[in-house]
C-alpha cells in the first residue's frame, strides 16, 4: 500500500527561530557577498550558472526494509551533491559549505529548529545547516524508487537556498498572516523540488534509472498548502529536470498560476 507513504514524503522545511541570520555573509578574498532582498529571490547569482555538472554519480545498491544500505545509499549521494553544489557555488564566487547530516530512526529527535515533526521525511534547518533524515518503515519498505534521492536532493536544494541567501531573506520578511506567507513559502518549496529535478536530471545518465521511476515520484506528489498543487510540483520537478540547471528553478519571477 503505497497512498500513506506519500505523505511522509514531502519534506518540512522548519522555518522556526531565524531571526539574525540574514545577510551573514563574510566576504573573504574573492567571495562575493551573499545577495539579499529582491535581488536575493529574482536574480540570485545561483540562477546564472548554468547546468550542474556533476561527475558520474551511480547509485549505490538498496535494498528495500534494509536500514544499512538505506544509509550507505543516503552519504553516497550527498558527496554527490556536495561535489555538485560546490562547483556550482564556486562559478558564483558564494561561500559554500556542506551541509550537516544525521539520519534519524524515530521521530522527536532535535534538529536544531526545535524537534523532528510528525509527518516530515526530512528536514531542513537553516540555523545550524543541518538535513535531519528520518528513515522509517514506510520509506525503507520503498527503499529502491527514487524518493530517498528525491528528498535528500530536495532537502540539499533548501541548503542552497540558505548559501545564496533566499531563504534567509523570505525568513527575514516581516508577514501579517499566513495568508502573506504561504504563497513566499510555497516558491521557496517548489524551488526546492525544481532544484532536485535540477540535480537528478544532471546525473540521470549514470543512474541506470527507468524514465518510469521518475514519473512514479511525480505521481506520488503530495500537495499541500506550503508546498503547492500537485501540479506545480510535477511541473517544477520537471522543469528542473529537463533543464539541469537552477537557472530553471526562479520560482519568486514566476507568473501567480505556476506557484499555487
Ligand atoms: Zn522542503
Amino acid at each position: 500500500m503505497r497512498i500513506p507513504l506519500i505523505a511522509l514524503l514531502s519534506g518540512v522545511l522548519v522555518s522556526t527561530l531565524l531571526a539574525g541570520t540574514a545577510g551573514a555573509a563574510v566576504s573573504t578574498g574573492e567571495l562575493a557577498p551573499v545577495p539579499t532582498g529582491k535581488t536575493a529571490l529574482t536574480a540570485n547569482p545561483i540562477y546564472k550558472t548554468g547546468r550542474l555538472e556533476p561527475d558520474a554519480c551511480p547509485e549505490q545498491p538498496v535494498y528495500n526494509d534494509d536500514l544499512e544500505t538505506a544509509e550507505t545509499y543516503l552519504s553516497f549521494a550527498l558527496d554527490c551533491l556536495n561535489e555538485g553544489w560546490e562547483y556550482q557555488f564556486s562559478k558564483t564566487k558564494l561561500p559554500f559549505s556542506k551541509p550537516k547530516f544525521v539520519i534519524t530512526t524515530r521521530i522527536g529527535v532535535q534538529t536544531g529548529c526545535g524537534k523532528f515533526p510528525k509527518g516530515a521525511q526530512a528536514v531542513y534547518c537553516s540555523l545550524n545547516k543541518k538535513i535531519t533524515f528520518y528513515l522509517d518503515k514506510g520509506i525503507l519498505s520503498q527503499a529502491t524508487e527514487l524518493f530517498l534521492l528525491q528528498t535528500l536532493a530536495h532537502e540539499y536544494g533548501h541548503h542552497v537556498q540558505q548559501l545564496s541567501g533566499i531563504l534567509p531573506t523570505v525568513f527575514k520578511r516581516k508577514y501579517k498572516n499566513d495568508k502573506q506567507y504561504l504563497p513566499e513559502l510555497r516558491k521557496v518549496e517548489l524551488q526546492a523540488e525544481c532544484l532536485s529535478g535540477a540535480f537528478i536530471g544532471s546525473i540521470w545518465r549514470s543512474l541506470g534509472r527507468r524514465e518510469s521511476d521518475f514519473r512514479y515520484v511525480l505521481n506520488a506528489a503530495y500537495s499541500t498548502a506550503s508546498h503547492g498543487t500537485t501540479k506545480s510540483i510535477a511541473y517544477w520537478v520537471t522543469r528542473g529536470f529537463q533543464q539541469e540547471s537552477p537557472g530553471a528553478c526562479n520560482t519568486f519571477s514566476a507568473p501567480k498560476s505556476r506557484v499555487t
